[in-house]
This record gives C-alpha cells, structure tokens and sequence, in this order.
C-alpha cells in the first residue's frame, strides 16, 4: 500500500492523554485530566463483587438491561418530571462519547452542518468529520456563555444539528434560563435542527440550579440527552452512560449502536441497577461544591485570577499576571517546572484562541488540593 489516507489528518492524541503522560513523566500533581482520584463508594464495590457472583455475564438486550433502563426513567423522572418511555426513548451507551458518536453517525449525512461552540469538548468535532459532516464552530462569550447573535448569524439550510454542554467543560459555566429560553425560541424558528445536549455534569452543580434540555418539551421531538455515570458515581473508568431520543431519531441511532457496540458490560449494568436504588445524586452538588470551595481558598491569595464556577469539576484560572506564554507552553513548563499539570484552554478552540487560560481538575482528595495549590501559591 502506498498511500494510507487518513480521515482525521489533523487529529492528534488528546490533550487529555497527553498532560496526563506528562505528569506521569515529570512526576506532577495531575489536576489536568478529568477523574476522581479519592476511592468510590464502598457500596458500589460491594455491589460489583455480588454482581459478578451471580449469572450476569452474557450479553445484555441491545439498548440495556430491562432493570437499570427502568432506574435511569426513574432517575430523569425524579430530577425533570419527564415521563419517557425506556423500550423506544433510552439506550445505555458505553459512556457519553459512545453515546455522542453513535448519536453523530446515525444523524449526520456527508454535506450536513453542525453547529459546535467553542471552546468545545474535543470528541464532537472527528465524530462530525468522521460522518462526512461540516464542523461549523462558533466561539463562546468570553465569559463562556452563548453568544446568541453569532449563532444565529451561523445557521444556514443545511444545518442539522447543533450540540451544547451544560455545566460546561472546560469552563465550569452554567446556562441561565433566559440562554435555554433562547435557544429554544431559535430552535422552534429552525425546525430542521437537532439538538444534541451533553449534560455528562447534569448532577454537579454548585449555587445554580441546572437546567436541562430534559425540560424544553416542545424540542423533545427532536432533542438527544447523553449523561455519564463516570461523572455522577466517580467511575470514569467503567465508561457507562446513556442517552435519551424520541423514537423516531432512536430507531437510527440503534441501528448503528448495535454494530458499534451492539450492548454494554453486563456486569456493569447489573450493578448500577442495584446501585441506583440505593443512592441518592442529589449530594453530588454539595460534594463537589465544598471541594471547589476548598480549591478556591487555597487559590484566593495566588497570582491567579480564579473565574467563575458554577458547575462540574473543573476550576479555570487566567495567569496573565504571571506569564504571557501561550496556554499550551505554560501548561508544559506548569508540569515540568513547578510539577503541577492543567490543561489548556486553547485546545478547546478551533481558532486556537489563546485567552491565557487553563484548567484545573478539582476531583480530587483534600491532600491533592492542598499539596498543589501551595505549589501554585508560589508561581
Ligand atoms: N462530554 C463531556 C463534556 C465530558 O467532559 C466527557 C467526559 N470526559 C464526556 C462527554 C464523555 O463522557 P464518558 O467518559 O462517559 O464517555
Ligand atoms: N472528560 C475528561 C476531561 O475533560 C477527559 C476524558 C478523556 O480523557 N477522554 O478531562
């Protein structure tokens, strides 16, 4: 074979990968990728050890397990009051990535635009591309809410899908009432868009009240929410979540999950089954509330300007008062030098913008927080 032609040429390894290898390397404090790094709850382990003792270890129905789709109905029910209907609305997915690329390549067709807001969560765009969809990307406010007139001023025929993140990563923003009344009025003017609303933090939210796509019911005909238990119960590793469509987009969407995954870890969905009945999502904000607060304090005296948090777990900070490298250099030399690792914003761009901001992962025990945040103190 002499030409290998690639699909994504301009697709690297992930930032993700690649700060956390650097901490690795340069042995930093890692707050750059996003995971819990303090023990999940002792229940759920015990749970997975009662789970694997017992028959679940063939393969599950095609959209999920009869008994953990039930829990997941109960669990939308019991935060938005929306009554779904698990045999046609809910699919249990291998983790919201699964989820967003199965949605992406169900529904986009070569030629199709979809809308993307930067700085944007890095698996949406190759799924797009991979599709032979266009990216069409718009950057944010610089407080990273929606800039309603940019976005409107970007659709055009051809687009099909817009795809929004709230809580917001990288920024930790929350959208207000009046930026889902908005959307909605712009979207019952465009009724050939789909919206694809990532809510993997739906459960990690602080002073603010989330407001999920769940509620907009007169776009429930044409809305997809994905959601991660990696988030809610500190499991990033078991790569589970779901996603809920109306039937008419959810037949597409199974058509190309059952050749994609076909179903998901059995032994995982029977343990979140089991789990779901026995906890309770709403401690989550305050859990993590009091961890960002902690960040916060340790940070308020640095030479960083802490921004807004309002939900999941990352904390951003501008360093302009310390350096005016690019974000991707001072994330390097952060690692190296002062062995703290972040991540920088500017990978989230599809300009590239550089705002001289970076992020910091607060999921972790108080003795992390406190062992890097002295660190920063002193930069
Ligand atoms: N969307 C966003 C905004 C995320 O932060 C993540 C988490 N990494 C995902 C999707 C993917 O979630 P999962 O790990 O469940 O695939
Ligand atoms: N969502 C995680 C983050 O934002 C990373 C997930 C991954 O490594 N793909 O840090």
């Amino acid at each position: 074979m002499k030409h290998y032609h690639s699909k994504l040429p301009n697709v690297g390894t992930t930032i993700f990968t690649v700060m956390s290898q650097l901490a690795k390397e340069t042995g930093a404090i890692n707050l750059s990728q996003g995971f819990p790094n303090f023990p999940v709850d002792p229940l759920l382990v015990e749970l997975l050890e009662k789970n694997a003792q017992k028959d679940v270890h063939q393969y599950m129905p095609m959209a999920g397990s009869p008994e953990l789709m039930t829990q997941v109905s109960k669990l939308i029910y019991d935060n938005y009051q929306r009554n779904i209907d698990a045999s046609s609305e809910l699919l249990i997915t291998a983790g919201a990535t699964q989820a967003i690329f199965t949605s992406i390549l169900a529904l986009i067709s070569p030629g199709d635009e979809v809308i993307i807001l930067d700085p944007s969560y890095d698996c949406y765009e190759p799924a797009v591309t991979l599709a032979g969809g266009i990216p069409v990307h718009v950057q944010l406010g610089d407080d990273f809410l929606p800039d309603w007139d940019r976005i409107e001023g970007v659709i055009s025929s051809k687009t099909k899908m817009i795809i929004t993140n709230n809580p917001h990563n990288p920024s930790g923003r929350m959208w207000s009432k009046e930026d889902v009344d908005t959307l909605e009025l712009l979207l019952l003017k465009n009724e050939n868009i789909i919206l694809l609303s990532d809510e993997v933090y739906e459960f990690i939210h602080f002073e603010k009240e989330h407001i999920s796509a769940h509620t907009v019911t007169s776009l429930s005909h044409r809305t997809i929410i994905t959601s991660s238990f990696g988030k809610t119960f500190h499991i990033t590793g078991w790569k589970m979540g779901y996603l809920v469509a109306p039937e008419k987009l959810m037949v597409e969407i199974k058509k190309v999950h059952q050749f994609n995954v076909f179903s998901v870890n059995s032994v995982a969905q029977a343990t979140l089954s089991d789990y779901l009945q026995q906890s309770d999502v709403s401690i989550l904000g305050l859990f993590y509330q009091k961890k960002r607060d902690l960040f916060q304090s340790l940070l308020k005296d640095s030479n960083f300007e802490l921004l807004p948090c309002e939900g999941t777990y990352f904390q951003t900070v501008n360093y302009k008062a310390i350096s005016q490298q690019n974000d991707v250099e001072f994330c390097k030399e952060l690692a190296i030098k002062h062995k703290v690792a972040a991540i920088p914003i500017s990978v989230f761009n599809k300009s590239n913008l550089d705002q001289k901001i970076i992020r910091f992962c607060f999921a972790k025990n108080d003795e992390t927080l406190i062992s890097a945040t002295k660190i920063l103190c002193q930069i």
